[in-house]
């Protein structure tokens, strides 16, 4: 089977084994996702939430946030990690918003990655979900089991994105992504992925290479 083959196969399987996958960030508005998406690196999609609840509530707009007293912002985000760091950047990346588009989340990367705390994976998150894009989310997941499956041998996620592009159709990109985070978590899981019980380790490049060095 070759790699395009494989890559089908892959696609197939986790869609039957995940079929209605979503961000697991709550959110309403293309904002929220925006700012939630930031808050989350290096932190759990469930500490977010706890913290999105009250947070979306007290700031609900870009209008509200660029006006934000940046003492008050951190001590309201304070349970997440980098809470500093992305306080501030929340307060400049909604001015930024209001300056130059209308308070409006925009909808390509170039102009998604002008946004202070906006790397790719958050802008790529965002136009997958928001505006229904190709997008390719290269989180700490996706990397491991596109590497471990031999869908890409590189190792940054600018390369990963790359390669997933080239190899997976832009209507599943989004899909994949996401089902990778869900099979991450439950079956190819960082330090024990469970290969035997795996139901896409015939399409594996890891598990594969395993059989025949047993
Ligand atoms: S066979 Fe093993 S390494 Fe390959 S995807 Fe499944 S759990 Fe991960």
């Amino acid at each position: 089977m070759n790699k395009k083959e494989r890559t089908e196969k892959i696609i197939e399987t986790l869609k039957s084994l995940y079929p209605n996958v979503k961000c697991s960030l709550n959110y309403e508005t293309p904002l929220q996702m925006l700012i939630a998406t930031q808050m989350s690196a290096q932190c759990t999609d469930a500490r977010v939430n706890i913290v999105t609840e009250t947070l979306f509530k007290k700031y609900p707009d870009a209008e509200s946030f660029a006006c934000a007293n940046y003492d008050e912002l951190c001590e309201d985000i304070r349970s997440i990690g980098f809470f500093r760091n992305k306080a501030k950047n929340i307060i400049l990346c909604c001015r930024r918003l209001i300056e130059h588009y209308g308070g409006e989340v925009p909808d390509t990367m170039e102009e998604l990655l002008t946004l202070p705390g906006t790397g790719r994976k958050t802008a790529n998150l965002v136009l997958g979900d928001i505006f229904h894009k190709p997008a390719v989310v290269v989180d700490t997941h996706c990397m491991r089991l596109s590497r471990r499956t031999g869908l890409t041998k590189q190792e940054t996620p600018e390369k990963i994105e790359a390669d997933l592009k080239k190899l997976v159709p832009p209507e599943e990109q989004l899909g994949l992504c996401h089902r990778f985070v869900s099979h991450g978590r439950l079956v190819c899981t960082a330090r024990s992925p469970k290969c035997e019980i795996c139901e896409i380790n015939e399409f594996c490049k890891t598990y594969s290479t395993q059989k025949k060095g047993k």
